[in-house]
């Protein structure tokens, strides 16, 4: 498994200043794409134990509210271990920070994942170019849906989290 980048400073994926990671690898090709440099799996650099350390690290600081997973496609088959790995041990040493990841695929095939427990909102569903809007918060297409996880989880329904 691969990495496109680390943003150490991100306020534009999530709520308040949080660490940024975007996988590398994703086979949607969704039209006019916001990251068609992520779509290649061989691209980028390797994600090892050291990659996790590193984001943890950079979350340490006090001002950042939470870790943000983007791609590229975290969730893929290839990708969802690592993803799930990171979002683990983000949550054992920061429980009160946040996590949030964006996929293009949909929150009920992946609800039975690991990897979904340690995520707190999910932003789901591919872009779709024809029901973009630029007023949207957090996703670029009107299909797209941000989900509460945990509260989904125990509800055994799909809640969205509305402005
Ligand atoms: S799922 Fe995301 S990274 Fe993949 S093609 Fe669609 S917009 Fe691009």
């Amino acid at each position: 498994m691969r990495y496109n980048k680390i943003r150490k400073m991100d306020i534009s994926n999530g709520p308040g200043v949080r660490v940024s990671i975007f996988m590398q690898g994703c086979t949607f090709n969704c039209k006019n794409c916001f990251n068609p440099e992520t779509h290649d799996f061989a691209g980028g650099t390797e994600f090892t134990e050291e990659t996790i350390n590193h984001v943890l690290k950079l979350c340490e600081n006090d001002y950042i509210e939470g870790l943000s997973i983007l791609g590229g496609e975290p969730m893929h088959p290839k990708n969802i271990e690592g993803t799930g790995r990171l979002a683990k041990t983000f949550k054992q040493k920061f429980p009160n920070k946040t996590i949030w990841v964006w996929t293009g695929f949909l929150f009920e095939n992946l609800k039975n994942s690991e990897a979904v427990k340690y995520i707190d909102v999910l932003v789901d569903g591919q872009f779709v170019e024809e029901l973009h809007n630029p007023l949207l918060k957090w996703k670029g297409s009107s299909n797209q849906r941000v989900i509460d996880v945990q509260e989904t989880l125990t509800n055994g329904k799909v809640v969205e989290i509305k402005d």
